[in-house]
């Protein structure tokens, strides 16, 4: 797969709370600043490289316990998130089923906010255990102080950068039958399954057909190339603009928030703004799979910021609307 971005100056896993209160003491010492990765899905370095020390979470700790028909599960950062969707599915619990495949870490889901389908974590998180970069000083975040969001936490705006996600508290209750808010997977489920026989099982399978025809599961199938999955954030409208929309296209596609105001896909958005799936310009493009996923083939971080701006710049041109880039784009 190809991959983009330059070296770093320093790589360090740290396995334990100790490994990391040594590397802010090793940065501090060499004045170097720290970036925190989790599995790197969802990040852009620039092509220089980073001038600094790269924490990756490698803590894989896990403990569980059940209180009435709640279980609270305590994961490090450093668990790849798909096992614990996988373990939940196994134990019965229901709240992140949705969420089946999506690459990265635990540590790093609060930060996005990660979603699909109509689930979203925060759903399921009660805490965050962190620790400051610039102190090495512990702290536990309750959920209301994540300030979560649409594929948006406070670990993206006002705490950009402040501190490591240790692990995470979440609290699952039994699955206790569907409940499919997202009307693709409700419309692939019930043409494939009967009603009863929808259980955690089939929606993670489902998910994962829905997935692939997007070429949003890295490394398999056809999806051979570089890409962070989506690259830009779903806008959110008002009314005036959805009408507008809706006076050029008859098949506006938008999901109400309410309020009056609506959500539309990016992806439409993208390829009514003359940028198709399969686009290609030197070695970046768009999935041949799916608009809203830049991909690349071997270039530079430039190369694909530049395409991100020519696509911004049509959208915005086009139909007065501003996307938003969904990726960390590292600036040091
Ligand atoms: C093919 C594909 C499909 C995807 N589909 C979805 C999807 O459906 N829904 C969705 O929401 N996302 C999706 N993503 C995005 C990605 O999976 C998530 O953002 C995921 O949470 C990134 O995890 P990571 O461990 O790789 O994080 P990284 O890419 O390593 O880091 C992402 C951000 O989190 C920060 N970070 C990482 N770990 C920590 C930590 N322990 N403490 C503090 N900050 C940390 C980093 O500094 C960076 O800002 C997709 C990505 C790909 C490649």
């Amino acid at each position: 797969m190809a991959r983009i971005g330059g070296p770093t100056r320093y790589f360090v896993e740290v396995e334990s709370e100790e490994d990391v209160r040594e590397a802010i003491v090793f940065a501090k010492e060499k004045k170097l600043s720290i970036k925190v990765i989790g599995g790197g899905s969802n990040i852009l370095f620039s092509d220089e490289g980073f001038d600094g020390v790269v924490l990756k979470n490698c803590m894989g700790k896990f403990d569980y316990s059940f209180e009435g028909d709640k279980c609270i599960v305590t994961a490090d950062g450093g668990i790849v998130f798909d096992e614990l969707v996988q373990w939940t599915i196994i134990k019965g619990l229901g709240g992140i089923e949705c969420l089946s495949w999506i690459p990265g870490t635990v540590g790093a889901a609060p930060v996005q906010n990660v979603g699909a389908y109509g689930q979203q974590v925060s759903d399921v998180i009660k805490e965050v255990w962190v620790v400051e970069l610039e102190t090495g000083r512990m702290d536990i975040l309750e959920k209301r102080e994540c300030q979560f969001g649409y594929r948006d936490s406070i670990f993206k705006r006002d705490f950009y950068g402040k501190y490591m996600i240790l692990r995470v508290v979440f609290e699952f209750r039994k699955f206790e039958g569907v409940r499919i808010d997202y009307k693709p997977l409700a419309s692939y489920l019930f043409s494939h399954y009967e009603p009863w026989d929808i259980d955690l099982n089939t929606i993670r399978m489902a998910i994962f057909d829905l997935r692939m025809r997007k070429g949003m599961i890295p490394g398999l199938g056809e999806c051979d190339f570089g890409t962070v999955g989506s690259f830009f954030i779903n806008p959110e409208v008002n009314e005036d603009k959805l009408n507008y929309l809706k006076n050029r296209y008859d098949d506006v596609p938008n999901y109400s928030l309410g309020k009056g105001r609506y959500r539309i896909p990016a992806a439409w958005l993208i390829e009514k703004a003359g940028f198709s799936k399969g686009y290609r310009c030197g070695n970046v493009g768009i999935s041949p799979y799916h608009a809203l996923a830049l991909i690349s083939y071997g270039g530079t971080r430039k190369e694909l910021m530049n395409l991100a701006c020519r696509i911004q710049d049509a959208v915005w041109s086009n139909f007065g609307v501003r996307l938003e880039i969904e990726p960390d784009v590292v600036q040091e």
